[in-house]
């Protein structure tokens, strides 16, 4: 375990939020309180009044009204680049109170948080230049008499529930973007790590934000959330999660017909070929797994490595994985904090030995590590894992990596892409056609090549099959919250159909 001098010492009182609804603090119709525990320390840290349904229809009227009566959806891009750049400037002045209260409610190491903060707004002041970029089309090749318009328009109010392993960053990904596009925004975020949310929506007032533009609510997702995808006056929601959540969630939008935007779970491959750099791919791959305590949706969590060199790649991952700093996610140093609740500390175990009892080879890792405090797990890696393993097949999120070895290009595609997911891969080679190749036959909405979980806000993010449904980020992710509307002009007189 990691020990070292901290910079940060734990809060003598929990921090307490109320939910942030039409521009005011409020407890809404909460009757009682959820207190969030820190994973790591196991001291209280944040108090949230838990909504209802209720509060929920409070925030969509507000939202409505703000997105009809203020202007915000009708004012200039410019004007809503304004705040969003005043927004990133704020986000940056307050990165070490952000920062902390993600560490404390995830429990992921304080560096981290740290560079979540700043990359965040780094995507607030990328999203501020989309809100001045986006346009629509003209079309001039329609004849004399005819021109042709295309003008995108927000889509409305916008649902958005954000899940507990990135709960500031996913955030930066989605509500930037849907701000941008002239949106007013109902949010939900975990019921596990809602601080920063609400921190955000105070900065956001201070960046002149209209009251009513961004409504945050706190509570459990079955009820909260699922009030949200179901509400008749919500034009669209934006969910992250996982998958099942994910499916109820389309059902929920069927009510009325809402466009939906999903970004679920994933089971992602590393194809190493044999030519590939194996000191910097295992490398990748020890990050790739441990990355976030392996709660990460683009987790590199399937190794498929060529059989020639399975064995000197296995060795350089084991190697490295034994150098990683698990430890107090307040140490500057730790490079892996704790799993985020217990629930999913025995869901990762439960794997484990499933993986074990259908006869995969734990080669190190897969336990909790003793502590007096926080819930450390010891990263696991499993050889001689087939394709048709449990272990192989669904998402863990977790640190455990399964290894699967082939034998030729075809094969190793086929495996890849032996899954309901396709949310991101990494492929591994020194051969400019062997490593296009496979990027062009990876069914995921992200490939990387020679790297891992790498990139900005500039590309788009999001899934194939049933990892999801739309994009976030880039020009695609102020694009997704709005709706086209085409428009015929007529130049001159009109042809008379009725004749005299
Ligand atoms: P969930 O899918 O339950 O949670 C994601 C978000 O949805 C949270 O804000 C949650 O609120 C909310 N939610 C829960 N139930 C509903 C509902 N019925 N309607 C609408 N929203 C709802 O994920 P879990 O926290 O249960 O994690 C379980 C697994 O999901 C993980 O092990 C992992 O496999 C996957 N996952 C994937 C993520 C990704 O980034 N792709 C992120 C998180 C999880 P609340 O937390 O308050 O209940």
């Amino acid at each position: 375990m990691n020990n070292n001098a901290l910079i940060h010492s734990l809060p003598v009182q929990p921090r307490h939020f109320d939910m942030f609804i039409d521009g005011q603090w409020t407890q809404g119709s909460a009757t009682r309180s959820v207190t969030r525990r820190s994973p790591a320390h196991d001291v209280p840290v944040s108090v949230y009044p838990s909504g209802s349904g209720v509060d929920v229809d409070q925030a969509v009227v507000a939202a409505r009204q703000a997105f009809e009566q203020s202007t915000w959806a009708r004012g200039s891009g410019e004007a809503r680049s304004t705040v969003l750049l005043k927004t990133a400037e704020l986000i940056r002045q307050h990165c070490e109170e952000l920062a902390l209260c993600e560490t404390l409610e995830t429990g992921k190491p304080i560096a981290q948080s740290r560079g979540e903060v700043l990359a965040s707004a780094g995507i607030w002041e990328y999203a501020a230049g989309q809100a001045r970029a986006l346009h629509g089309d003209a079309f001039n090749n329609l004849g004399e008499d005819m021109l042709g318009l295309v003008t995108r328009e927000p889509v409305g109010v916008v649902g958005l529930i954000t899940p507990w392993n990135f709960p500031f960053f996913i955030l930066a990904e989605r509500l930037p973007f849907i701000l941008a596009s002239g949106c007013t925004v109902v949010v939900k975020p975990s019921e596990l790590t809602s601080g920063t949310t609400l921190i955000l929506a105070g900065l956001l007032q201070q960046a002149g934000l209209p009251d009513g533009v961004v409504n945050v609510l706190t509570g459990p997702g079955s009820v909260v959330g699922q009030a949200i995808s179901e509400h008749a006056d919500i034009d669209m929601v934006s969910f992250t999660g996982s998958t099942e959540v994910g499916r109820l969630t389309l059902a929920a939008a069927a009510g009325n017909m809402k466009k939906t935007g999903l970004e679920l779970g994933g089971k992602n491959p590393q194809v190493v070929f044999a030519d590939a750099d194996l000191d910097a791919a295992a490398d990748a791959i020890v990050f790739g797994i441990c990355f976030n305590a392996g709660q990460c949706c683009v987790s590199g969590s399937r190794l498929l490595v060529h059989r020639s060199v399975e064995q000197r790649l296995t060795a350089k991952i084991l190697e490295l994985l034994a150098r990683v700093r698990i430890g107090d996610p307040l140490d500057e140093a730790t490079q892996v904090g704790s799993i985020t609740e217990l629930r999913q500390m025995e869901r990762i175990l439960g794997y484990v030995s499933q993986g074990r009892s259908e006869g995969a080879q734990l080669m190190t890792g897969g336990y909790r590590i003793e502590s007096p405090q926080g819930m450390y797990l010891q990263p696991a890696v499993f050889s001689q894992v087939t394709p048709q393993m449990t272990l192989a097949r669904e998402e863990i999120f977790g640190p455990v990596l399964t290894i699967t070895a082939f034998d030729d290009f075809d094969q190793a595609m086929q495996i890849a892409n032996d899954t309901p997911f396709g949310l991101a891969a990494s492929v591994w080679s020194r051969d400019l056609n062997t490593s296009l190749r496979a990027m062009r036959q990876i069914k995921a909405g992200r490939v990387w090549v020679n790297t891992t979980i790498a990139g900005g806000p500039e590309l788009p993010s999001g899934g194939f099959k049933q990892s999801g449904i739309g994009r976030e980020t880039g020009r695609y992710g102020v694009e997704e919250y709005t709706e086209v509307k085409s428009v015929h002009l007529q130049l001159g007189e009109r042809a008379r159909w009725v004749q005299d």
